[in-house]
């Protein structure tokens, strides 16, 4: 990996040439354990160590971690390999205990983040630290609510704040243990620019080999860093086997990652450039004019409905019409799930101008 950006805020530090790497375990499950993986870690892209030390389980019963002994085992690592240290905290004693520990990076977890009293007590406990602060974003994917977690914190007078995207929380199954969504990310992005932006493939898919394809997208959307789960013995451990990877496979990873420049000024990109953008304008332009006329004929079967007393749903007229259309954009190259998307969007106009035309 190289890097691709001017680094900005507390990343500067690191005076990195490359996307800033943090990997580790899930658990800080034994000593053995967490020094081998830090040892092995050390002369790699990895900067931070991570190690979860309270673990917050769906159900209970599994492994809740093994507690503050395990900060003891983080300061020995970082004594005898320079790592710097992040582990997660859920309440104001984890905060006390991490801070009495030198620990250099604290978390909070998407469990917590949903929680706007335990975010401020968090805050609260760190009032002034100059440790680095990373808020996950919450389990369901509510802007607002992570929003409120980088505040909460801004406002404690933190300074060396991020954030990591984990994913999102949802009822289907899909191939992600938690779905993406990067639309919401990027849309953190644009609110904090300098707010560094962290991508964690380990929780975002929860199985070793998707980490490759997600790390590189994240970095394909200007991420300023990945968090990877990195265990000795993967299959073994005590949380989220599924998702570590070995120090090996985590070295292969950055060799194959490929970081892109941000932009490129050379003349002969831009014009070209410039040539298909102003395409893309065009036909985005014909996009609108297409659906404006598609509301007017809507307005039109509105009045006819109202003079007629006839509902506005038609439920068998809108199927017929989503199962063509996915069809046919599948022949041109369109995702189902696109034109089902575009379609429900579309449809939802109509009807609202329907209701507006029936109801006036
Ligand atoms: C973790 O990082 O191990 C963890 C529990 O993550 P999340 O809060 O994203 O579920
Ligand atoms: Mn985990």
């Amino acid at each position: 990996m190289e890097n691709k950006k001017e680094m900005r805020t507390w990343l500067d530090d690191f005076k990195l040439d490359h996307p800033l790497v943090i990997a580790g375990p899930c658990s800080a499950e034994t000593e053995e354990q967490v020094l081998k993986i830090a040892h092995e870690l050390k002369n790699s892209d990895v900067s931070i160590f991570r190690a979860g030390i309270w673990k917050p389980r769906t159900r209970p019963g599994g492994f809740e971690g093994v507690g503050a002994i395990g900060l003891k085992w983080l300061q020995k690592a970082k004594a005898e390999t320079g790592l710097l240290m992040a582990t997660e905290v859920a309440n104001a004693a984890h905060v006390k205990l991490a801070l009495e520990h030198d620990i250099d990076v604290l978390w909070i977890g998407a469990r917590t983040t949903v929680n706007p009293f335990a975010v401020q007590e968090i805050a609260d406990a760190l009032e002034g630290t100059d440790k680095i602060v990373l808020v996950k974003n919450p389990v369901n994917p509510d802007l607002a609510l992570w929003i409120g977690g980088v505040e909460r914190l801004y406002k404690a007078n933190i300074k060396k704040l991020g954030v990591i995207h984990r994913g999102f929380s949802t009822y289907e199954k899909t191939k992600y243990r938690n779905i993406p969504e990067w639309q919401i990310p990027i849309d953190l992005q644009n609110r904090f620019p300098d707010l560094p932006l962290i991508c964690d493939p380990s929780h975002i898919t929860g199985k070793r080999d998707m980490i490759q394809e997600v790390s590189q997208q994240a970095l394909d959307m200007n991420f300023d860093g990945l968090i990877i789960e990195t265990h000795i013995d993967p299959d073994n451990a005590w949380s989220d086997a599924a998702q570590q990877v070995t120090p090996t496979t985590l070295k292969q990873i950055f060799e194959d990652l490929k970081v892109r420049k941000e932009t490129e000024s050379g003349s002969e990109y831009l014009s070209k450039m410039n040539g298909l953008r102003s395409q893309i304008d065009e036909l985005d332009a014909k996009i609108l004019e297409v659906l404006g006329s598609r509301m007017k004929v809507a307005d039109k079967i509105g009045v006819l409905k109202k003079e007629n007393n006839v509902a506005i749903l038609q439920n068998k007229r809108w199927n017929e019409i989503l199962g063509k259309m996915i069809l046919e954009g599948e022949e041109k190259g369109l995702s189902n799930d696109f034109v089902m998307h575009l379609f429900k969007a579309i449809h939802q106009e109509s009807i609202n101008h329907q209701e507006k035309v029936v109801n006036n």
